[in-house]
Order: C-alpha cells, then structure tokens, then sequence
C-alpha cells in the first residue's frame, strides 16, 4: 500500500498556522513511509471561498517548503482537486445513498427545524435530530414535492441508543455516543455538498490512506464512520492531532495570537524556525534536540510520538528559536540575501515611497519617517494617546470599536479601509480626523505618520491588529465586564 496524506484547507481568511502545521505532520507521514502528500481545497463554502485565499494557502505553505505532490496548481492522477470543480462528481453518490435507503430527501423549512429541536430539548433530550423527528408524512412530502418546495439530502443515522466505536491511532478506541449525532445534511438545497459528504467522497477517490486532521474533527468521524459502511469503502486510518494552544490554554485563536502564516513572515521569522517550532508542538525528535530542519523531521519521524497534551503555541519561545537559527545557521551572505527578499526590496520600496517622497528633505530622512512600516512592534506608552480623546474610557472605546470593525474587514486596499473608518466615524457620529488621532499613535507610535488608510494597507491585516490590541494593552486593556457593554454598543451600531 502506497501512503496518502492530505491537508485539506478551506480558502476562507488569511492562511492559518493550523494548516501549516496540520501539511507538516502530514507532509512528514507521507515522506517518512517513501508516500505522497496531497493537497486539497475544500471550498464548497462559495459564500466564504475566495481565489485570494487559495492562493495564499499556497505561497505559505510552499514559503515554509511544505510543497506537495498533487493538487489544484501542479495536477495529478486524482483530481481536479478543487472540490467546486467536483462539484458534479457529489451529487450521484448522495442519491445512490437515497436509493439504497441510506439517505432521505428532507423539505423541513428551518422554522419547522426550530420547533422540532426546541420540541427534542423540551424533553430533556439532545438537538441533534433525527430521521424520525425529521420525518413528513407521505402526503405532506408529496404535496411539498409537487408545490417544487426546496429540499436537502440527509444521511440515516442510529436514534437514541449506543455508541460508535471509532479508532484512532494516537487515542486508541473512543466511543461517542449516537445520540449526539444528528441527520447530517450531505446535498445543500443549492446542490452543493456538506464537508462530510465531499471529505468523504474525495479521501475514498484519492486514494488517501491516512486521515491526520486536528482534534476538533474528531466529533464528525461517526458521521463519516458510516458514510464509508453505506459506500462500501475502506475507511482511512484516523488520526487526529492536538490543537495548538494559546500560552493561557484556549484553543490558539487571532484574538490572542497571531494566526496568520502570512504575520510570521512579515515580522521577520525564518521560514526553518517556524516549521522548525511546529515540528516541535506534540512531538519531539528521537534524540529530543531542539533545532531540526524539515528534512531531518522528515527522516526521523514516527507518528506514534506524537503526544496529546495541547501543544502551546508561544510567539516568545517562537522568536528564541527563530534567533538560534539567524545566529548560529546563516552566513552574512546568506542573511543578506534573506534580508532583501524579505522587505528591504522594490515592492516595499514601492509602496512606501510615494507617501515619503513628499515629506522628504534629505533622504536619510526615509528612514526615521518610515520606519514604523518596516517594524514589526513598534514601542508606544500611555502618555502618547495624550489628547487624542475625551477620556480614557473613550479612547478605549474607538480603539476596541476599530479593532473589531477591522477583524471583520476583508479588503485592506487603501480605499476600503477608508471607507471602512468612515463608515464607522459616521456611526459614532465623530469627524474621521477625530476617530484617526488615536490610530496615528496606536499605528505609528507618533502622533503624525503617512495617512492611517496609507499605512494599514501597507501594513497588513495582521500588523495592524496587532498593533491596535497591543495599544489597548498599554492603555490598561479592556476588562471582561467592560469589553461586555462595548459588544452591546457595538452590535447596536449595525
Ligand atoms: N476543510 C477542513 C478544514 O478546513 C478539513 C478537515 C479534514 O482534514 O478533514 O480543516
């Protein structure tokens, strides 16, 4: 048998860690047992997919050289290997599921699915429903039918009683209750699949033979246990790996932690250092050194060293090891040549140069007036919000209030992110140049820089965050009651 593996990441946001790590271990399985790695794109979430995304998932993965042998930009025998270009591939097999009784056609309207779980918690039992609460009378489903009433294709599942017995390799044999699994949808109404159906349909077509995927999947494995008995199919071998965790414990989440792949290289990490670290999240090399190259990991690797207490994803730990391999592993020549693919290049220059040009006396004025957009951190103090609000309280307010309005921001042009403060000064009922005082200092550390738009962009998603949540942290933070009324205020805004 030929090993398989895959990463299967959705294009939706900025490319994540997780994913990086979750192609690492997989990329080494593979390579440890002479297989292949795969990677796939599972964006049957159209709402959510963008072409932007996917290409990010690949310039960071192959950034970290975690390259693989198949996939959507280098082909293969099994693909394609976008799931919306397999989209016509989904559909027979749910209704070869229906046909063989193993699946049903449900016209519940989401207010009757309301009902029916609030009828299932009123008697003490768990939301998931199932086939039976979701059943319609003959005459009911024929008259929805004829009427052309919207529809969903539901895979049967055990009612109340037992447990499925699942087997994984770094847990051994779990059981999870029936109960808690309900009739998962498999065919949206708009004709496109759920995860389950496509991850199921496309690990059994592509041959993989090894399902290793974080531990928060590891709830929907009855659902596929069974997909791949009513199939007839082989089920991979499971294995689902430990969530990486923020130094408090919580599961790792942008919030507390940059996420983005995309941040680390944009401070300045090496691409070794950061597969190097995650190397090291839940697993160890056999000698327990700290310092490997992928290739080594990838020599040295055995799956079953792999323990299960949550691996902390520490950007301190992260920056040591990074500066042992700029130290101790990079010639002057070597180290200049990474410096000037990373910032100190055209594009950079590029970007920056039109906001300087103007400003400029002499040219070494460039780098004082622009050096808070090549920095990673940059050093700001409480006493340089000094008049940029009314009150602290206010000030803590706009900085958190921007904050969340630009988590939620998906286009960083200049322009969108302009239109983005504006909308939201407007709302808050203050002049743009009112709300933008206190980002200049939060951005910039100064209170005057290049335009706050200007500089976001140039920026990034990432930097930026980071840089608005580490000014509300020097500004004292928002306490947990605080940051309560402020989701109110907010939500009220919309
Ligand atoms: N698309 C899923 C994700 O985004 C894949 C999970 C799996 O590996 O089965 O993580």
């Amino acid at each position: 048998m030929t090993v398989r593996t895959r990463v299967a990441p959705s294009p939706t946001g900025d490319p994540h860690v997780g994913t990086a790590y979750m192609a690492l271990f997989n990329r080494c399985f593979a390579k440890a047992h002479g297989g292949q790695f795969i990677l796939r794109i599972e964006d049957t979430d159209q709402a959510r997919s963008t072409a932007a995304a996917e290409q990010m998932i690949f310039d960071s993965l192959r950034w970290l050289g975690l390259d693989w042998d198949e996939g959507p930009d280098v082909g293969g025998d099994h693909g394609p290997y976008r799931q919306s270009e397999r989209r016509d591939i989904y559909g027979g097999y749910a209704w070869q599921l229906v046909e063989q009784g193993d699946a049903f056609v449900c016209y519940r309207t989401p207010e009757e699915l309301e009902t029916l779980r609030e009828a299932r918690r009123a008697d003490g039992r768990s939301t998931a429903l199932k086939p039976a609460d979701l059943e319609l009378s003959d005459a009911e489903q024929m008259a929805r039918k004829a009427a052309g009433a919207s529809f969903v294709i539901r895979m049967r599942v055990p009612d109340e009683e037992g447990a499925c017995l699942i087997h994984d390799r770094l847990r051994g044999d779990i059981e999870l209750d029936w109960s808690m699994v309900d009739a998962q949808i498999l065919l949206k109404s708009d004709g496109m699949p759920t995860y389950h159906l496509a991850n199921v349909v496309d690990d059994h077509l592509m041959g993989i033979t090894h399902v290793i995927r974080g531990e928060e999947w590891l709830n929907s494995a009855p659902k596929h246990k069974l997909l791949y008995h009513y199939f007839g199919w082989d089920m991979p071998e499971l294995c689902h790996l430990p969530l990486l965790r923020n130094p408090d414990k919580s599961k790792l989440s942008k919030r507390k932690n940059p996420t983005s792949i995309l941040h680390y290289e944009r401070m300045g990490f090496l691409p070794e250092a950061l597969v190097n670290y995650l190397g090291r999240m839940g697993w160890s090399m056999p000698d327990e050194r700290e310092k490997f190259s992928l290739d080594e990991m990838q020599a040295a690797f055995d799956i079953d060293r792999v323990s299960l207490g949550g691996p902390i994803f520490d950007v301190e730990k992260l920056k040591w090891l990074n500066g042992t391999w700029l130290r101790e592993d990079f010639d002057a020549q070597t180290l200049k040549e990474r410096l000037k693919s990373w910032l100190w290049n055209d594009e950079t220059l590029d970007k920056i140069l039109p906001h300087a040009q103007g400003r400029m006396d002499v040219m070494s004025d460039f780098i004082p007036m622009s050096a808070y957009l090549l920095s990673g951190e940059v050093a700001v103090t409480a006493e340089a919000f000094d008049g940029t609000a009314d009150s602290q309280e206010e000030l803590l307010k706009r900085l958190q209030f921007v904050l969340w309005r630009l988590e939620a921001q998906q286009d960083w042009e200049r322009g969108a992110l302009f239109a983005a403060l504006k909308g939201l000064a407007d709302t808050l009922e203050l002049k743009p140049k009112v709300l933008f005082a206190p980002l200049f200092v939060a951005i910039s550390g100064k209170s005057s820089a290049y335009s706050i738009p200007d500089s976001m962009s140039i920026l990034g998603p990432d930097l930026t965050r980071a840089r608005l949540r580490n000014a509300i942290s020097v500004l004292g933070g928002v306490s947990k009651k605080a940051a309560k009324r402020l989701e109110k205020e907010y939500a009220a805004l919309a």
